[in-house]
């Protein structure tokens, strides 16, 4: 299904190919510093699913635990993250779901970064320490 997004001025607009409605929950320390929450919501999906149908997202980078580069791509005026890149992926990418316009109907399918995940959080998903084990589990999330 084809999925609507927008950023909270309204000057970045997407759509997004995506296999279900569902989040993954990252628990991960870098999600909750770059969105001030206690995890993100995401979904991992081909870069060509993803189409920018209104503004120019601007580009943050950092490096991950793995030494490769991850691109976090944000709306420049009021900063929603759209998407990220981490070089290690490939050609898939994480689309942020919370924005698109069903995102509040979409269910919780897992979670990662399950051991950096707040103690007070209930666990609402099957929980990975870090990512599944495998890359083909991955691509699937
Ligand atoms: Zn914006
Ligand atoms: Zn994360």
């Amino acid at each position: 299904m084809t999925e609507h997004g927008k950023c909270h001025c309204g000057q970045t607009e997407w759509e997004v190919k995506l296999e279900d409605k569902s989040h993954v929950l990252c628990h991960c320390n870098t999600c909750k510093q770059l969105g001030g929450g206690t995890y993100s919501l995401n979904q991992i999906v081909p870069k060509d699913n993803l189409k920018i149908t209104k503004g120019k997202p601007n580009i943050y980078t950092y490096y991950g635990d793995s030494g490769k580069a991850v691109r976090c791509y944000f709306c420049p005026n009021c900063t929603s993250h759209v998407y990220h890149h981490q070089e290690i992926m490939g050609d898939k990418i994480v689309v942020r779901t919370v924005l698109l316009d069903s995102g509040k109907n979409f269910k919780p399918s897992a979670e990662i970064f399950g051991k950096d995940r707040f103690g007070w959080e209930k666990e609402v998903a099957t929980t990975f320490d870090v990512m599944p084990p495998s890359p083909n589990d991955k691509s699937r999330l």
